[in-house]
């Protein structure tokens, strides 16, 4: 039985971070878990979604077309999951030809069964940055640049989603799995029983984007074109429906509303489940690019491999529900799970195998009791990862590392190897077996989550069938092949420092966020130079009054001042201000000059300080004033 999966088809406005990481790396899990539970194909399909108005700006303003600028994020998004080890089957990107056909082609379908018509669109419009803004009110900001948004009306077309009211309430109703998890599909059954307004499914305000086909410039909004990319990406391959979208909670409405709703209008199969996990949050915040609170996996895969990281999510966050993320919590969890439990375990049985055994795994039928926990901890696990509750499923197979260690101390094998009488031996060789077949069983119900690490366990366990090869039944106890050689030994999960880790991952995140950026065309930020007190103190700032004003001959901009500042002499200073003062407006007015400026020569006439006026760029220049009294040669401090 087949079994296809997806995770959302991420949008290329951003790089790739540790909360795409987290989705992919959940979807590369449950890919390993079917395809051991014995499903064929299976197979995992992720892409980018390209279009949009986003996209034509961002390309724009680095001066490269929308289909270079999408090429560059997708491919990295493309190198990311490589080097993290997952594994994709599929990767779907919105600009291929292929899928214009298929969001076409779905289309089509909707509207030849009368769930398509033409309306007009009302929203807010910022156009400084050519975008709607949507869920504004009139007036509001535009998020982007806060200048206010106006109202604008275009014609485009509609999907008629209140239609599906009924049919979506029953879908939910007779497939409870559909959404999940349960608190999840609760909300949305509440949304869905509020009414559905109709959807505006193109737009003819953007340039990038599927053509609709029907007279005049429309492009496909957004979903059409986004969902329907798990389609096209297993065309003509009896894959779909999907058997599980694999999403995260904020797109939760699009893929268990719009999604079957387009379907159902188009006589399509729906997918068999939606699953939406929580959020990562980074220091009590959801990481996203807007509040540049990203993380990035790939300095963390550099220090720790990409299978610690993938544990520790996987371990340390309740899949469904927002999590915490911390390179604190990162490197413990690492030290005390993997450094000290299963490494600490695999390095023991393996150095103990070598000591005692040449190196040859003894004949035994293991220790029952250990055994009867083995076959316990397997069937636990497995049930807990079918219900994708990886974290509990984790936590019984580390308390099944207890146990062994619990029972080597008690066995003290060290003891054991060193009496020459027969019972003893044999009681050794129980000892060294039932260690070393737990270690294969661990490894193997552990592969989903840690493939890379397991992979070498096994190799040195002396194990040589591939992991991919894996199947439930291999976990079954007494199938470590007795009289097979060991492989070499090697620590898997080295011990990590916490500070100079944390310091080392930080240095790598820098450049690894230049080199992003540079790939989404951003300029690397520039840090405002900050000036100390003593830096302001140097500047002599003073009130002052205008004694006289003359225009400047010849400098429709400049008029030429006398100014008391409390000294024995008033200072000359010429200043630009003459297109939006007048010289008698100024006479007598209290004014705020900079008294220490260098002496300089504007149109023959010195000028011995500044007067300070405000004014946005290109603006009329406003002069500083005050409200209450203040004596002339007063500092500003
Ligand atoms: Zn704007």
């Amino acid at each position: 039985m087949k079994y296809y999966l997806t995770t959302p088809i991420y949008y290329v406005n951003a790089a790739p971070h540790l909360g795409t990481a987290y989705c992919t790396f959940a979807a590369d899990l449950i890919k390993k878990f079917r395809l051991m539970q014995g499903f064929d194909p299976v197979v995992l399909t992720t892409g980018s979604d390209e279009h949009g108005q986003n996209v034509e700006r961002a390309a724009k303003a680095i001066g490269i077309t929308p289909e270079a600028y999408a090429t560059s994020v997708a491919e990295e998004f493309v190198s990311q999951w490589k080097k993290l080890g997952i594994d994709v089957d599929r990767f779907i990107r919105t600009s291929d030809p292929s899928h214009y056909e298929t969001v076409r082609d779905l289309f089509e379908r909707c509207q030849r069964n009368g769930y398509i018509y033409k309306g007009s669109y009302t929203g807010q419009y910022c156009f400084h940055d050519e975008l709607y803004v949507t869920e504004a009110k009139p007036g509001d900001p535009c998020p982007d640049c806060g200048r206010p948004t106006e109202t604008v009306t275009e014609e485009n077309y509609f999907f008629r989603l209140s239609a599906f009211q009924d049919k979506l309430l029953e879908l939910y109703d007779k497939n409870p799995d559909f959404i999940r998890p349960d608190y999840r599909r609760n909300e949305l059954i509440s949304f869905v029983r509020g009414g559905l307004k109709d959807l505006s499914i193109t737009r003819t305000s953007i340039q990038w984007g599927i053509p609709a086909p029907v007279e005049g410039h429309h492009v496909f909004y957004v979903w059409f074109d986004a969902l329907t990319a798990y389609i096209s990406a297993v065309k003509g391959q009896d894959l779909w429906p999907a058997d599980l979208h694999l999403i995260g909670k904020d797109i939760l409405r699009f893929h268990a509303i719009y999604w079957p709703a387009f379907l159902m209008a188009a006589e399509l199969p729906l997918p068999k489940a939606v699953f939406a996990h929580g959020w990562l949050l980074f220091q009590e915040n959801k990481m996203s690019k807007s509040r540049g609170n990203v993380v990035r996996p790939a300095p963390i895969a550099d220090v720790m491999g990409a299978d610690g990281l993938r544990y520790f999510l996987m371990r340390e966050i309740t899949f469904g529900q927002d999590g915490n993320f911390s390179y604190d919590a990162l490197i413990e969890r690492y030290n005390a799970d993997l450094a000290n439990g299963l490494g600490n375990l695999a390095s023991r049985t393996l150095t103990m195998i070598k000591q005692y055994r040449g190196g040859v795994i003894p004949e035994s039928d293991g220790a029952q009791d250990v055994a009867i926990t083995a076959r316990a901890t397997v069937q636990q696990t497995i049930d807990l990862f079918d219900r994708f509750e990886f974290s509990r499923g984790l936590e019984i197979v580390w308390s099944f590392i207890s146990v062994l260690d619990k029972f080597i101390v008690e066995r003290a094998p060290w003891k054991l190897a060193k009496d020459a009488e027969p019972f003893s031996q044999k009681l050794l060789d129980e000892t060294l077996y039932t260690a070393a077949e737990s270690l294969r069983i661990i490894c193997g119900l552990l592969w989903p989550v840690m493939p890379q690490a397991t992979a070498k366990i096994r190799a040195q366990l002396g194990i040589s069938t591939a992991a991919a090869d894996l199947r439930l039944a291999d976990l079954h106890w007494g199938k470590l092949q007795a009289g097979a050689a060991i492989g070499e030994i090697a620590g898997v999960f080295p011990r990590l420092e916490m500070k100079p880790t944390i310091q080392k991952i930080q240095e790598l995140e820098i450049a690894e966020k230049a080199r992003q950026d540079a790939i989404l065309g951003k300029k690397p930020a520039v840090e405002p130079d900050r000036i100390s007190i003593d830096d302001f103190a140097k500047v002599d700032l003073r009130v002052g009054q205008v004694l006289s004003a003359e225009p400047v001959k010849g400098a429709d901009k400049l008029l030429h001042l006398k100014v008391d500042i409390g000294e024995p002499q008033p200072r000359t200073i010429v200043a630009g201000i003459a297109e939006a003062y007048q010289p008698d407006q100024l006479v007598g007015r209290r004014v705020v000059i900079v008294a220490n400026l260098q002496p300089r020569k504007l149109r023959g006439l010195e000028s011995n300080g500044m007067i300070v006026a405000a004014s946005l760029e290109g603006g009329k220049p406003v002069l500083a004033g005050f409200h209450e009294e203040i004596p002339v040669g007063a500092r500003l401090k």
